[in-house]
């Protein structure tokens, strides 16, 4: 299956998902947006009250905070996956719990295998304890790790750096340096792609002059 049809079947079963009880309570499912081959991924914490209603990730005020951010830095938000740990919203906007973490977990990992993205950016603590277990936001948060054959970089979560004028001037600083990070996953994955590049073509060769030369006699 392609990956655009992997991200349409995920999100269809989202929309019926019963396997956390976020179910109960949810208007809308969120299953996140963005194109299929995004080479940035967006995951942040779970919808708020407008996210449940529209269906749709980062659209209150955490999301205009994010557009923002987004637009200053030059990247356009058609060309990021945003998705959040959990795809129901948690009653009250509380803390995912771990059981809900867990049962929503498999989506997450699906869509990240469809899109394959270079760069995934973390938005809160939810999502950055799943690929940075045990690190301190307040002291990773703008760095970038390698792990598993991308990037992950750490970033505070917008609705929080929204009402903290220090956490607002360091997201501020850690997007910035965003595009720098892309750049950087670009090139070290198209280094390490070189090796197989030289292999396939050494090993096409022959075969392709194959015919020709059988065609001679
Ligand atoms: N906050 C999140 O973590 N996710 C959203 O989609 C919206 C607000
Ligand atoms: Fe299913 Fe995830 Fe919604 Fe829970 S939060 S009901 S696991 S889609």
């Amino acid at each position: 299956m392609q990956p655009d049809q992997i991200l349409k079947e995920i999100a269809q079963q989202v929309s019926e998902c019963k396997r956390c009880p976020l179910h109960y309570s949810r208007k809308k499912a969120v299953p996140g947006e963005g194109p299929a081959q995004a080479e940035i991924m967006m995951i942040g914490e779970g919808p708020g009250f407008y996210e449940n209603e529209q269906g749709r990730p980062f659209v209150g005020a955490a999301g205009k905070f994010l557009d923002e951010l987004l637009e200053k830095c030059g990247i356009a938000r058609k060309d990021v996956f945003i998705t959040n740990v959990v795809k129901c919203r948690p009653p009250g906007n509380r803390d995912p719990q771990p059981e809900e973490l867990e049962a929503c977990n498999a989506y997450l990992e699906r869509q990240i295998e469809a899109i394959n993205p270079k760069v995934i950016v973390t938005l809160g603590r939810f999502s950055m304890a799943k690929f940075l277990p045990g690190v301190k936001i307040s002291e990773v948060h703008g760095q970038s790790f390698w792990r598993n054959g991308r990037l992950i970089v750490p970033m505070f979560h917008p609705a929080a750096a929204l009402h903290q004028p220090s956490l607002k001037a360091s997201v501020e600083r850690d997007f910035a340096r965003l595009s720098e990070y892309v750049q950087s996953a670009r090139q070290r994955l198209q280094a390490a792609e070189k090796p197989v590049a030289v292999e396939e073509k050494t090993g096409e060769t022959p075969a392709k002059d194959q015919p020709t030369q059988l065609s001679l006699f």
